[in-house]
């Protein structure tokens, strides 16, 4: 049995985040949607790229939660323009909310849009924001099988970020096992290990950034 409603709404969103991406195109703005499990290092990967990046490239975030503008608050920090957006019960950004989100910035004053969206490894791949990029990130204590327990997700990645690296050996995390998942899901995107903490590889995860952008300045 057919659900129309369901087919209804994703056809509405995706007409949405098709008006989205043409908006950032029109400003020479990459967007790249960031998805993950809660906890998987989001917002602290944010707060440290973006500082990073300062005076090389403009960063904006637009941030969706449940509740709370706590990550916003951590984002503020580094001096990027960041939108926080509270989905009360959703458990996924729409191309509604990101359409909202983005008449509240400056779009002349940033070149990569983050949009950090709501800790879950489920529906989030199933929403088009309007995104230029996916970004996966998947955390060392959540366990070296997650790639297989959910092949959706890491299937529409651009790159795939392993996080807390640090963490591997002591939680018996197996880098082949994802590696491996990965390869079957026919994913043949970057796959950068890297950790916040201890400053490992975020090189790596900053070239990436500099080739999507890089695509900007000539388009
Ligand atoms: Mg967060
Ligand atoms: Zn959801």
């Amino acid at each position: 049995m057919k659900i129309p409603v369901v087919e209804n709404v994703l056809k509405a969103n995706d007409a949405l985040a098709t008006e989205n991406r043409l908006l950032l195109d029109e400003k020479n703005i990459r967007a790249i949607n960031i998805m993950s499990a809660p906890g998987s290092g989001k917002t602290t990967l944010l707060q440290k790229t973006i500082e990073d990046l300062k005076g090389e490239l403009r960063c904006g975030v637009l941030v969706g939660d449940l509740q709370t503008t706590r990550d916003a608050e951590r984002l503020e920090t580094s001096g990027a323009p960041v939108v926080q957006i509270n989905t009360g019960r959703g458990c996924h950004l729409d191309a509604m909310q990101v359409a909202q989100g983005l008449r509240s910035l400056d779009l002349d004053a940033i070149d990569l849009l983050f949009i950090e969206n709501v800790g879950n490894m489920v529906c989030p791949a199933g929403f088009d924001l309007g995104e230029h990029y996916r970004a996966i990130l998947l955390s060392i204590p959540e366990g070296d099988d997650k790639v297989a327990k959910y092949p959706t997700l890491f299937q529409k990645a651009d790159v795939v970020l392993l996080t807390k690296i640090d963490l591997s050996l002591v939680l018996h995390f197996r880098v082949q096992q994802v590696r491996e998942d990965l390869a079957a899901l026919q994913a043949k995107v970057p796959f950068i290990e890297l950790s916040t903490v201890k400053q490992q590889n975020l090189e790596e995860w900053y070239g990436w950034l500099r080739s999507i952008a890089g695509g900007t300045m000539t388009g």
